[in-house]
């Protein structure tokens, strides 16, 4: 089985043309990673763990908050000018939680792997998040430990919430209007469209502690009205999620951070 392929994306520009090259993970592979979230809530760190491993960033590597249980691999590029990424990977037990989170948690191993073989100006931080569902609590503690010049080190945060359920939308009125902006350019050299879908009345997700503290967010998911009912219900299961929509949204982020590390 054809586990990874190498994916030249060529940016037109005015006069000239830029490429980015990714090694990418196969819809297969993705799939794999999906089913390994199919455990209960207490199993779903060590299986996070062991995705990063297998993914090239070992366990040795890994950063584990011990209190709170954040999993953070870090990417390091040639400066201190650092993209985060994140994702939960708790969940309420209702149905398997793989929509929300695991769709997002389950892709940053496979986003790490696709950026690995640089070199890559920025650091990329990717962070498996814990205990979003009792009040954004791994990611409030994130933020709250980063010192001064952390903060000031970080250009981006982008988060990747329910994925899957339809093609990738934006919730344009919590994100960063230049970060919008460089995903839309990004999105239309893929054909990919990405609809902007709001849910401040509806719900949070893990960029509010990084919005507050003033940094640069992105919420990137796949909510739509008509498939918000599938969240902390017995419908979130693997078998809702559509392959195709899947695999978009990871082209789509995997060479926006790409993209990103050349614009920001
Ligand atoms: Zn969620």
């Amino acid at each position: 089985m054809i586990l990874r392929i190498t994916v030249v994306l060529v940016l037109a520009a005015a006069c000239m043309a830029q490429k980015l090259e990714l090694d990418l993970a196969t819809s297969a592979l993705l799939q794999e990673r999906l089913q390994r979230g199919v455990v209960p809530l207490k199993k779903r760190q060590a299986a996070i763990s062991q995705v990063f491993h297998e993914a090239g960033c070992p366990v040795e590597a890994q950063r584990v908050d011990k209190s709170f249980g954040n999993v953070i691999c870090t990417l390091r590029g040639q400066t201190d000018s650092t993209i985060i990424v994140g994702a939960h990977y708790d969940f309420v037990e209702r149905g398997t939680g793989i929509v929300d989170d695991w769709s997002g948690t389950a892709l940053l191993p496979s986003l790490f792997e696709a950026l690995k073989k640089g070199p890559r100006q920025h650091t990329f931080v990717f962070v498996a998040f814990a205990k979003e569902e009792r009040g954004l609590i791994g990611s409030t503690l994130f933020v709250k430990k980063l010192t001064a010049g952390d903060r000031k080190n970080i250009r981006a945060f982008v988060n990747l919430e329910c994925l899957g359920l339809t093609p990738p939308k934006v919730w344009s009125s919590r994100s960063n209007s230049e970060l919008i902006g460089r995903l839309d350019e990004l999105a239309k050299t893929l054909g990919i469209l990405v609809d902007r879908v709001n849910v401040d009345k509806v719900g949070d997700d893990d960029t509010r502690p990084f919005f507050t503290a003033r940094i640069p967010v992105i919420s990137i998911h796949s909510i739509t009205q008509e498939t918000f009912g599938i969240l902390h219900s017995s419908m979130d299961r693997l078998d809702y999620i559509q392959k195709d929509d899947y695999y978009d949204a990871f082209r789509l982020v995997a060479f926006y951070l790409a993209y990103l590390d050349m614009k920001l």
